[in-house]
């Protein structure tokens, strides 16, 4: 008796990152080529149909059109600090010795409102500044000297005394 049919087998032809919409991060893919032949006894002989091409996530293991990986991988995590990452880190970034006005300039041009930025600063420092009397930046109490000119710092007594 002579058994015949057809059986698929996949091929892969491509790998390589993308976002999976199943795991919502970025995984590892293989673009897998599905063709329909014609087998003997379970063994493919004559290639028929192709099923066309679909990429498999490595990782769920879900498979999505090929398409998948042409989507903009809007989704992704962005390059580059993040305004949540700031906020954790203003607090050692300014008692480390950068000027209040270069962290206010990067926390406003990362969309913080200005006034949201100057509480957030007075919320992770304290009121308490010192200023340089050569560039007039300002700085937290916890440094000493301008990281500008190396000037020693002086309290700010407009602050303090208001
Ligand atoms: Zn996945
Ligand atoms: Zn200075």
């Amino acid at each position: 008796m002579i058994i015949f049919g057809t059986k698929a087998r996949t091929k892969t032809i491509d790998s390589g990152t993308f976002f999976c919409p199943h795991c919502q991060t970025t995984r590892s893919y293989e673009l897998k080529k599905a063709k329909n032949y014609f087998a003997l006894y379970f063994i493919p002989i004559i290639p028929l149909n192709d099923l066309g091409e679909f990429v498999e996530c490595q990782t769920c293991r879900t498979t999505f059109d090929a398409q998948v990986l042409t989507m903009p991988q809007a989704q992704k995590p962005k390059r580059g600090v993040t305004l949540a990452e700031m906020l954790n880190t203003i607090k050692p970034q300014l008692e480390g010795g950068m000027p209040i006005e270069y962290l206010l300039r990067d926390l406003t041009s990362a969309g913080l409102d200005r006034d949201v930025a100057l509480t957030t600063i007075d919320a992770a420092i304290g009121k308490e500044r010192r200023i340089c009397p050569t560039c007039g930046l300002t700085y937290a109490a916890a440094v000493s000297t301008c990281s500008e000119d190396d000037t020693p710092l002086e309290a700010d007594r407009n602050r303090t005394n208001a």
